[in-house]
């Protein structure tokens, strides 16, 4: 087993579904990565910061999912980050309505010294800087992944470009992968990525499903057609890290292993849309994880005779 650190956003949400609406509720990349990394009982930690707004019962239900959560910076006077969505009726896309970095703005991260020989990290959604300080702070991961999204494309571009020319793995949704690229095929896109840097382009598709792209070789991952979809938010990210905490756990950074990594995200993200933010992550069992990975078996497997 290897040491999983994350970086990403812990923060407040509000968020405006078809189905309802929530005020400031527990949200955050890292939140969420952790959360679902914390399903393949890795030894992970948090680095990410809060303000003094920030309920301590959140902080203690990290700590209760077996997340390290000293590199999580409490900020005396500070406000937390806090982001607000609104999905539209397809519940496949949605305006974000307002963006407060508040803390975020200066962070400085720290790494625990106990992860920083972490040998997998996974950068969550944050300033790229943020995310290159992280990186620079380990001693020599085994694999970089980097989740980001069309905020920091927007806002800190070049930034943004060196932590990609960084890293091993990138994820990112088949809107920000045109954006960044600037090519509409995906196929393309991601070929156009690799380029910038990462040996391993995944990208993500909401209820289509996940594309793993290396050199010519390509895999596909569906998502399940669920019933109910109650709350997307977090799911990029839960997907995100399912796969890190799977690689983690397995501590094999191959193709072969990767594909299965995507099946594992895909399989967890499935959970998170069906509650409001965490709710479901928090409850999921094991039984749960095991018996929809069969469903997942059971969605793709076909024998067909090739004459
Ligand atoms: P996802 O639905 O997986 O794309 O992620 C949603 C989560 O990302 C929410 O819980 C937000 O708090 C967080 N988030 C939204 N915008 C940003 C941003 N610009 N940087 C970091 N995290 C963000």
């Amino acid at each position: 087993m290897s040491k999983l650190l994350i970086v990403g956003t812990v923060a407040f949400d509000a968020i405006e579904t078809p189905f309802g609406k929530t005020d400031k509720i527990l949200g955050g990349a890292g939140t969420y990565i952790g959360l679902s990394a914390s399903q393949f009982n890795v030894d992970s930690a948090v680095v990410s910061v809060v303000g003094d707004d920030f309920p301590q019962e959140y902080l203690d239900l990290l700590t209760k999912n077996n997340i390290n959560i000293e590199g999580i910076e409490v900020v005396p006077g500070g406000k937390t980050f806090f982001w607000s969505g609104r999905y539209h009726n397809d519940l496949n896309s949605r305006d974000t309505l307002d963006t407060q970095l508040n803390v975020l703005a200066d962070f400085k991260p720290v790494v625990p010294n106990e992860y920083k020989d972490a040998e997998i990290v996974m950068l969550g959604n944050l300033h790229p800087l943020v995310q290159l300080s992280v990186l620079e702070q380990l001693e020599s991961p085994k694999l970089a992944i980097l989740d980001t999204m069309n905020f920091w494309m927007d806002n800190a571009l070049e930034d943004l470009m060196k932590v990609i020319n960084k890293v091993d793995v990138i994820t990112i949704n088949d809107e920000e992968a045109r954006q960044l690229s600037g090519e509409y095929s995906l196929a393309k896109a991601a070929k156009k990525i690799a380029t910038m840097g990462p040996k391993y382009v995944v990208i993500k598709k909401g209820e289509h499903g996940a594309l793993l792209f290396h050199e010519e070789q390509v895999f596909f991952a569906p998502a399940l057609p669920l019933e109910e979809v109650f709350d997307p938010t977090g799911a990029g990210d839960t997907f995100a890290g399912g796969f890190a905490g799977y690689i983690a756990k397995t501590g094999d950074i191959s193709f072969e292993n990767m594909k299965n990594a995507i099946i594992y995200g895909s399989n967890l993200a499935s959970f998170c849309v069906e509650k409001f933010g965490t709710e479901r992550m928090v409850e999921l069992s094991g039984e749960e994880i095991d018996s929809r990975l069969e469903e997942f078996k059971k969605l793709t497997q076909f024998e067909i005779a090739l004459t």
